[in-house]
């Protein structure tokens, strides 16, 4: 059961929106194949098109035709850069390498780990201790001829910082124009403004992104089921596909589509959009009560990322004395969910590769978990959550070896 649960681990997962929910049950009885040649299947085919201009429109894309229906923001990332990475060895040999962060997902993470290992040079840019991105290594890492991908996320799963991609895109295409910018958006769309259509010219144009080539995300962080992606291909850019196999996606993504669930995507962007504004300033304000409460009543916490700029709904925190699976587990008994670090390498005692390259000390390193939120939760929510963290963390600071209870304050 869900009812009695304060749910605050929206960037690993999202309650499925109940307009959602009827929209999926709806195509799940329309079973046709949307490639088929008879009436419910042509159709179906028109509907399925309808829901690829509405991500369209959401996004400002140019056309219909951008917008590629993938099963994730993992396939979607592994097409990008290497379905572009091997268009541009193919056009030119000397294009082959590839700019990353040391903080993105380990979908992206994994695949330049895995194509540098294969011979593909991969420059790794760093961050500061705010998680901000490192500019200078990043002009210097672009290179004229040689590189062939760029693939920087939008902001950060687990401390929600924002990179600033109408810049970074900017200023890659004016080093050359044939590199390929792709930008892992899943923590973004439906949060922040994303304008496909528009070129940014200063600095402070958020979400201008006219200048960026692919993007990622998917449909369970954004209150539509899990198994549904998107890959935004703007028109004209070199990529070779990845999903071998029929001619679904015109060609650039084989296999049937998932109809149901892109429709249960397109329903949940038009949901989540028609109220962006004001649910974006709601979730911040709860996010930051929720913050002002924990830096106000918790001695020795550290706010990751703070100080930059934060996706609205998204609170990292390190806790010294206290480890962050044992604040994960007493919280979950008492009702809350949260997550420590990134829900795909929790359960690792491993520390977080964001707060590793963010420098964060290692006596906080181990007590470090998120709060993220969605415009389903509630103040009631965050205030229960609050008591119950402060209570948390005394109650295992009280036999912490890492905690001096009697000073109040960590055994270094
Ligand atoms: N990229 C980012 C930034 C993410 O936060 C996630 C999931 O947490 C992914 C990619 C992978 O998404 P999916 O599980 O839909 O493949």
């Amino acid at each position: 059961m869900t009812e009695n649960w304060i749910y605050l681990d929206n960037n690993a997962t999202t309650k499925v929106a109940p307009e959602v929910v009827e929209t999926v049950r709806d195509y799940l009885e329309r079973y046709w194949n949307p490639s088929s040649m008879y009436e419910p299947a042509l159709q179906l085919a028109r509907e399925l098109d309808a829901a690829r201009a509405t991500v369209a429109n959401a996004l400002g894309a140019a056309n219909r035709d951008e917008i590629v229906f993938t099963s994730c923001a993992t396939e979607s990332n592994n097409a990008a850069i290497v379905g572009a990475l091997r268009a541009a060895i193919k056009a030119n040999p000397k294009r082959r390498r590839i700019i990353t962060t040391r903080v993105e997902h380990p979908a992206v993470l994994e695949v330049c780990r895995r194509l540098e290992k294969d011979g593909y040079p991969v420059d790794w840019i760093g961050v500061d201790s705010k998680g901000a991105l490192d500019l200078r290594a990043y002009v210097q890492a672009l290179r004229p001829g040689e590189t062939a991908v760029v693939s920087i996320m939008h902001a950060n799963n687990e401390t929600g910082v924002i990179f600033p991609i109408e810049k970074l895109s900017r200023i890659a295409k004016q080093t050359d124009a044939k590199i390929a910018f792709h930008v892992d958006a899943t923590q973004t769309v439906a949060k922040l403004p994303i304008n496909l259509g528009a070129a940014p010219v200063a600095d402070s144009d958020r979400g201008a992104f006219g200048y960026v080539d692919m993007l990622s995300f998917s449909g369970h962080k954004i209150h539509a089921p899990k198994g549904v992606g998107v890959l935004y291909l703007k028109r004209g850019v070199a990529f070779e596909r990845f999903m071998i196999g029929g001619h679904q996606e015109k060609g650039r993504r084989a296999g049937t589509e998932n109809v149901p669930y892109i429709m249960g995507l397109a329903k949940a962007l038009e949901l989540d959009l028609a109220d962006l504004p004001d649910a974006s300033a709601r979730i911040e304000r709860l996010r930051d009560r929720l913050q002002a409460g924990i830096e106000e009543r918790v001695p020795y916490v550290v706010v990751n990322g703070k100080g930059s700029p934060r996706t609205p709904n998204t609170l990292n925190v390190a806790v010294y004395g206290a480890e962050g699976e044992a604040i994960l587990a007493l919280m979950s008994a008492n009702g809350v969910c949260v997550s420590s670090g990134s829900a795909c390498t929790s359960g690792s005692l491993e520390p977080s590769h964001v707060l590793t390259a963010m420098k964060v000390p290692s006596g906080a390193l181990q007590g470090n978990f998120r709060f993220s939120l969605s415009r389903y939760t509630t103040e009631s929510e965050i205030d229960r959550a609050l008591e119950v963290f402060v209570e948390v963390v005394a109650t295992i600071r009280k036999t912490s070896s890492k905690w001096d209870d009697a000073k109040c304050e960590p055994i270094s």
